[in-house]
């Protein structure tokens, strides 16, 4: 298939192809008490038994979740978040500062940090004793050959882990001897700590009573104590944001039971609303703009599978419809759960996975696979345009979490139709590294196979393309998954969009990914142009070769009109990103016009 010559440019293509040649843990925190957590997360057993502390509520469970994330908002900071998200070597998680990933000793891989700690080896020096800890002792322990730091309450040495931190050891003495719950939830607030970090951990911050706060009276009333001021703060809306928030009622009829859920908001769509009945666990989650309002509930009686979620858009009403698996009256609707009926930033909710069912793996190329993933009868969730999922798996007895971002099925040439929505399934295209932990563990599920995907994140808001008159996009790799539903969503559903221009950074011709469906969708709709750019080609190549400098963009992101609307996506590795929107900058294009795709 040929792809229509850009208009712009190359007019010495010699081929009729436009050659532009071109990665929480159920997070909560770590178990629901001593010698829990290990068994729940499938891991090795704590090395103590439980008994050695008393069981009390965790530090994750009286704030309702996870700690505040504030997420850092300047696209340096972005990018350079993204910088520990890559594994270029090691591919273990990074647990501090999200700044460029350090190059780590042979022999210091994510795999070789899983060996060291099923080694029996004592990491903490406390010879299995799990201890509580004062502010105090806390900092004392605040250099590199002996670190301690506090995330969520909990205390980990941190020491024997330094060269194992993709991140490097200076990122993390950043929080040494202090609670660094903050700095890691600005990077990697999906990072599994706990399991990764299990044999590290010291023991619990000591407790100090402190009296609650007015405003967590009806959600927290049995939580009055914090943890040595270490406790994740809860965010709670002030009074006048309090009329927002969402509520909920339910009602029954002989077979069925209703929850409604009042979201105060208009506008209200399928892509807000997440819903996951497990056996009798319901848990409905509503995202109003930051912030995240929950309904779950370990149900009274059973329920069938099959469920209805209805929306009124407008009045902003979600309908649960559970189906009564006995027809017999139900007292209540069930016991509520730690978090129900909370109303709390989105970030500040810890990650809910599912299970999914692997339905189909299916070559894109040589390297990249397409995995389609079933959701469970029982699950209503739709992957927002721009947002990424987590996979969980366990990888030598060890919990492993990567980012990664749907895409469709296939890209649909008509775009007539508003964009797919299945609703039941989720695409993910994924590069299987030859050395990778998590991709050769994600190859080797065989069809049928099960695997935890989290609800989705991001910080893309469809809104920035709805204005947009001309869009570029600056894919590198599998930087281009997040494109495919961004593309999708501005050629069907922005009338404004005049051009939407997908400039594709890759190594050879062979790792072009979805190529022919690209060029077909060139030929058939004028709005949309691709330019393939390879870093490594072959003789043979004739279209644009080398990696994304000032003179490529330059050439090939142009505004259409002096004043059109712009806006440029980028993703793909680190460097690519950051060097890509400095580039843009010194070109001209406001921050606002820039949105780079990180973790
Ligand atoms: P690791 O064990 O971490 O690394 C092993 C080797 O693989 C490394 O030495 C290196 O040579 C190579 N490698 C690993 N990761 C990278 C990398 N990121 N860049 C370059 N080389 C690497 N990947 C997809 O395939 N599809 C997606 O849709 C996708 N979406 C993502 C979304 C976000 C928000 C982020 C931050 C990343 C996304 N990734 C995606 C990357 C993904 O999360 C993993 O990093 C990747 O699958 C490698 O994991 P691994 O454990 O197999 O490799
Ligand atoms: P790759 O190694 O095949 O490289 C593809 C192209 O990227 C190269 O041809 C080159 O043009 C460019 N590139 C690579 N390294 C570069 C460098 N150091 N400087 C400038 N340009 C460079 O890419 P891949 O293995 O497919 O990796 C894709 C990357 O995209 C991964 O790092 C992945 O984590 C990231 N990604 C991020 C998201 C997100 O939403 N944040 C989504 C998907 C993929």
């Amino acid at each position: 298939m040929q792809a229509k010559p850009s208009k712009d440019t190359n007019k010495q293509t010699k081929k009729k192809f436009f050659f532009s040649n071109a990665s929480a843990s159920a997070r909560g925190s770590p178990g629901r008490c001593w010698g829990v957590c290990a068994a729940r997360a499938g891991l090795a057993p704590c090395p103590l038994p439980p008994a050695r502390l008393p069981p009390r509520p965790l530090p994750g469970d009286a704030a309702g979740g996870a700690g505040p994330a504030r997420r850092r908002s300047s696209l340096a900071a972005q990018v350079a978040a993204a910088g520990c998200a890559r594994r270029d070597n090691a591919g273990a998680p990074c647990l501090a500062l999200g700044h460029l990933q350090v190059p780590l000793k042979p022999g210091r891989s994510l795999m070789d940090w899983i060996r060291l700690t099923k080694s029996g080896k004592d990491l903490t020096g406390l010879k299995g004793r799990l201890i509580e800890v004062t502010e105090d002792e806390l900092a004392k322990h605040n250099k590199k050959e002996d670190c301690w730091i506090c995330i969520r309450g909990f205390v980990y040495n941190v020491t024997p882990y330094m060269e194992y931190h993709p991140g490097g050891e200076d990122e993390l003495m950043k929080a040494a001897g202090t609670d660094g719950t903050d700095l890691f939830d600005q990077v990697h607030r999906w990072v599994n700590y706990e399991s990764m970090l299990k044999e590290c951990l010291v023991g619990r911050m000591a407790v100090k009573s402190v009296a609650a706060p007015k405003e967590f009276s009806s959600t927290l009333s049995e939580e009055k104590k914090q943890l040595n001021g270490m406790l994740p703060e809860r965010k709670v809306l002030g009074a006048s944001a309090k009329d927002l928030t969402p509520s909920y009622d339910w009602f029954q009829t002989d077979s069925l039971i209703t929850i409604v859920i009042y979201t105060k908001q208009k506008n209200m769509n399928a892509e807000l609303v997440i819903v996951d009945c497990q056996e009798k666990r319901l848990r409905g989650e509503i995202i109003v703009d930051e912030h995240s309002y929950l309904v779950e509930v370990d149900l009274d009686h059973a329920v069938q599978e099959d469920m209805a979620v209805n929306i009124s858009e407008k009045v902003g009403k979600v309908e649960i419809t559970l189906k009564k698996k006995d027809k017999i009256n139900w007292k209540t609707l069930g016991r509520p759960l730690e978090s129900h009926n909370t109303f709390v930033k989105h970030s500040d909710r810890g990650l809910f996975y599912r299970k999914c069912k692997l339905v189909s793996k299916v070559e894109v190329t040589h390297d990249t696979k397409l995995f389609c993933l079933m959701l469970p009868k029982s699950t209503r969730l739709h992957v927002p345009t721009g947002q990424h999922v987590y996979l969980k798996q366990i990888i030598a007895g060890t919990e492993v979490v990567k980012p990664y971002t749907p895409v469709l099925p296939f890209l649909p040439l008509d775009f007539k139709e508003p964009s797919h929505r299945d609703g039941e399934h989720i695409y993910l295209m994924i590069k299987i590294y030859s050395c990778g932990l998590f991709t050769q563990a994600l190859d080797h599920l065989q069809i049928g196979d099960y695997i935890s995907v989290s609800s989705p994140e991001g910080n893309f808001k469809k809104s920035q393309v709805q204005t947009s008159e001309d869009l570029f996009l600056l894919a590198a790799g599998t930087g281009f998954t997040p494109m495919v539903k961004l593309m999708n969503f501005a050629l069907t559903e922005v009338s404004c969009v005049r051009t939407v221009k997908l400039i594709f950074f890759n190594k050879t011709e062979d790792d072009i990914l979805w190529r022919n469906q690209l060029e077909q969708l060139a030929l058939k709709d004028e709005r949309f142009e691709v330019q393939f750019i390879l870093s490594q080609p072959t003789k043979d190549w004739m279209g644009k070769q080398g990696k994304i400098s000032p003179s490529l963009l330059s050439e090939f992101v142009k505004r259409n009109r002096k004043d059109s609307k712009v806006l440029i996506c980028i993703c793909g590795p680190t460097p690519f990103t950051e060097q890509g929107v400095e580039y843009l900058k010194d070109l001209g294009y406001s921050q606002e016009e820039i949105h780079a795709f990180t973790a």
